[in-house]
This record gives C-alpha cells, structure tokens and sequence, in this order.
C-alpha cells in the first residue's frame, strides 16, 4: 500500500513486536524466578546438611576412642564434608597429617565467632567458598570441631543449571517466534483477503463473495459486506431497470405528443373538430408522462424513506368516496359500473394522503384489468368486533395466476398480456401499496385466480372519530 502521509502500521509487524515482547518478558522473569529460587533452596539445603551433619559428629566424638572417630570421619570426607578437630593453640588433632599452619591463623577467628554465640554453641559461616560449622568438642584439652563444605560444587552446579534455562529460554522464544508469525500472518491473510475482496467489489464487481471462517469477528465482517453486496446489487439492477423502462415508457407517449402536434400544425389545425380530437390525445398522453413521473419519484420516495408517515385520523367514509368520484368519467363516458357497499362514517388514523395513493393504485388496477363488463366492486365494511375496517376493491377480470400472486408486488413487475387500459399504469402501482402498507404496519393481501378476477384488501384499524383535534 502507497500511503500519502503517515502510513499505519502493519497489524503483521505489530502483533508479532508484542507477542515475542511478551514471550521475552515472561521467558526472563520466569527463569530468573526459577533460578534465584533453585539457587536459594540448594544453599538452605546444604547449611542444614551441615547443621545436621555437624551436631551428629560431635555427639559421636563423645562416645568414641579415637579410631572410631577417625574412621568415621573419613566416611564424611568421601561424602565431600571435610572435618577437623582442632587444639586451642591451632594445632589439627584429627585427621592426622594435616599441616598446622593454617589452622593458627584460623582458629582464633573460631574462637571468637564461638565465644560471640556463647554457652557451647555452634556456628555456621562462609569462609573462602567453604561454609564451615565450628563448635567445641568433647576431644581433650577444649578442642574444636570444624565441618567444612566446599560451596564451589553448588557454584558450578547453579551454572550448568543456568545454562540450561538459558537454552530452554532461547527454545521457547523461538517456538514464540514461529507461534506468533503464523498467528500474525493468518489474521492478516484473512483481512488481506477482504480487503482483496472489497477492492474488486469497488470497481464493480457484484460476484464477489466475501469468505472468511476462520474467525468469528472476520467472518461477521464478510457476512456483513455480503450483505452491503447484495444490497448494492439490488439498487443497482433497480435502477439500471428503471431507467430501461421508464425510457421505454417515456418513448410511446412523447413519440404521440410529438406525431399529433405536427398533426395539428399540418392537418386539422383549421378543422377544430379533429384538432380538439388530437389535441385530447396530447393532453393524455402528457397525463400519462406526469402519471409516469409521479409514480417514479414516489417509489424513490417511499424506498429511501425520506417520505416519513404522517399519520392522523379521518373520515376513512367520505374519502373513499372522494376517490370514487374521480372515476366518475369512466362510468359517464365508458359505461364502467363502480357497485359499493360503504359502511358510513368509519375513522382510521393514517397517512391520509399515501392511503389517497394506495385506494387510487388499487382503483385504477381494478379498472384496468376488470372483464367484459366493466364492473368494480368496492366495499368499506367494519369488523364484528368494530375494531378494524376492511376495504376490498375487487374485478371481474381475467385474475391473476398463482405463480404471478406473489411477483406482482415487486417494482416494476408486469404480468406479460396486454390490457385495455383506461387509467395510466406503469408497473410501480402496487410496490407502492406496498411499501406504504407496510410503513403503516397495515394488513394488506390479494384473493385472485385465474378467470375469476381479483380481489385486494387492505386492513385498516378503526378509531373513534375524535381521538384527535
Ligand atoms: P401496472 O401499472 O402495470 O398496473 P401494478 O404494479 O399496479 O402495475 O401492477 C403490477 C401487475 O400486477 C400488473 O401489470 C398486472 O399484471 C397485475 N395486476 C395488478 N392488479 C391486477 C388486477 N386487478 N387484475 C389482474 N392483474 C392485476
């Protein structure tokens, strides 16, 4: 990726800098836990070894001839505990053939450290990596007792224990290393892959699927732009759909318009019987243009949700039949017969202009598609219970198949037979019933079989008539 100011770190590199940063500080502080501890118990062990060794011995020299205590010293000696039995004056009593020396300088600092403690003690310190117990025996002439431990034997031992933690520390960081590369990498593969994804998508690619498993957070991501996906796809092929049928729709009446208006200039401009003639077609074919716009901006309207519902009570009664008269011409001019059964003065709470929009969609499908003898049937009837009102505006056309029932609602769908049609339709009608019904939360359905025309009903609930100013 080319950043053009401060690029972001990769999640790669900084999942793998605070895994080993981890693995590292854990490694350290548990070896250095392990080793001061291991270190530490080795010393106690050895200061109670010799403790115990000591007094042992010394309880020994007490009931022993000489011989005895010098064999028995020996044992200790091979077990790496060296011991002595030393005069006042520095010199070595036991073992024989020690060489008396060093024992002047030494046995005053025994005596010393002794007398410090007091009432026939013993005591136990570090001396030229040895560690030493000293106390007064029971030997003749107030002779002392030294044990002696060389410290140099847990000295290496710590070491090659320390070697150890360093080569199992530098095995784990490198399992760490290796562990925490491929987490890293797999994660970022997996975002990778997305981003991969989307890419393609944004450039217009609709079958692309975004697919990762691996990881429940990525996996809803891909679920989500699946959806974005389909989403787009759908808006997409809405319009390119629209805009192919509309330009199709617009087509016919502007080619009229434009056929009869030349008409007008050329033919019948002087002869006003047919110019009024022609000039009805023109007025028309416009209305189905603006019929045509309406109902596009509606749809666009209704879908985007800009048209919020604005609901309130009315006389449901008195503006079905406002409706009604809006068809009056068909029944004076075309001899179509509107048959109602309207109950008088039923209230609803509704959006009462959108509802205008459903009852007139509903009309002008009921008369376009009703039978040879031009009847609708409407009817405005309260429930038994007198909490809902039914409308039903029903035809007695040529229906509506059932594999067709459920399309028709869809935008823009049009059952393929041709209709004579006296009220303008564009295939957008019944999507917005539809989706106003369904901003409404009204009930709303068709009854229809082929041959048997068609009935569609809309539940409306019934309120009282003044619920509201
Ligand atoms: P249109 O403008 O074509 O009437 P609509 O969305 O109102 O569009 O209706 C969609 C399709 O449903 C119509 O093209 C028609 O095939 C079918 N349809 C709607 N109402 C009726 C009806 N009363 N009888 C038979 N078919 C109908």
């Amino acid at each position: 990726m080319k950043c053009r100011t401060k690029c972001p770190k990769s999640i790669n590199k900084v999942l793998l800098k605070y895994f080993l940063l981890l693995a590292v500080l854990l490694t350290v502080l548990v070896e250095v836990v392990c080793f001061i501890f291991v270190k530490n118990s080795m010393d106690a062990q050895a200061r109670d070894r010799l403790t115990h060794t000591g007094s042992e011995i010394s309880a020994f020299i007490k009931t022993a001839n000489e011989k005895e205590i010098s064999d028995y010293l020996r044992g200790y000696a091979n077990d790496g505990i060296n011991v002595y039995i030393v005069a006042p004056d520095g010199e070595v009593l036991l073992p024989f053939g020690v060489t008396e020396g060093e024992w002047n300088e030494k046995i005053d600092g025994i005596i010393n450290r002794l007398n410090a403690v007091g009432g026939g003690g013993s005591v136990l310190y570090v001396e030229n990596s040895n560690l030493n117990y000293a106390t007064a025996v029971d030997y003749g002439g107030g002779s002392f007792m030294v044990a002696s431990y060389s410290l140099k034997i847990i000295r290496s031992a710590t070491k090659v224990l320390l070697g150890y933690f360093i080569i199992a520390g530098a095995v784990v960081l490198l399992v760490a290393v290796l562990v925490s590369y491929t987490i890293s990498q797999k994660l970022s593969d997996g975002i990778k892959n997305l981003s991969t994804t989307a890419v393609r998508f944004s450039k217009g690619d609709f079958n692309v699927n975004f697919a990762n498993a691996e990881y429940r957070e990525l996996a809803d991501l891909s679920d989500t732009l699946n959806s974005v996906r389909d989403e787009v796809k759908k808006s997409g092929d809405f319009q390119r759909e629209l805009l192919a049928n509309v330009s199709h729709d617009l087509k016919t009446p502007l080619t009229m318009i434009k056929a009869y208006a030349s008409m007008i200039r050329e033919i019948s401009g002087d002869n006003p019987e047919k110019r009024e003639k022609h000039l009805q077609v023109i007025i028309d074919e416009a209305d189905r243009l603006t019929g045509l716009v309406n109902d596009v901006l509606s749809v666009s309207k209704v879908n985007s949700g800009l048209d919020a519902i604005n609901a309130k009570v009315f006389n449901l009664t008195e503006f079905l039949y406002g409706i009604i008269n809006k068809f009056d011409y068909l029944q004076e001019t075309q001899g179509y017969k509107f048959m109602v059964d309207i109950d008088a003065n039923l209230y609803t709470r509704a959006d009462e202009e959108k509802i205008g929009q459903v009852i007139y969609n509903l009309m002008g499908n009921a008369v376009n598609y009703t039978g040879g003898d031009k009847t609708v049937f409407i009817s405005l009837k309260k429930s038994l219970t007198d909490e809902r009102i039914k409308l039903t505006i029903k035809d007695t056309g040529k229906g509506i198949s059932k594999d067709e029932l459920p399309e028709i609602w869809n935008r823009y769908y049009r059952v393929k037979e041709n209709h004579s049609r006296p009220v303008k339709g564009t295939g957008l009608g019944l999507n917005i019933v539809k989706i106003i019904l369904e901003n409404h939360s009204f009930d709303f359905g068709v009854e229809s079989e082929s041959g048997k025309g068609s009935s569609f009903w809309v539940d409306f609930p019934s309120v009282p008539e003044k619920i509201e100013a």
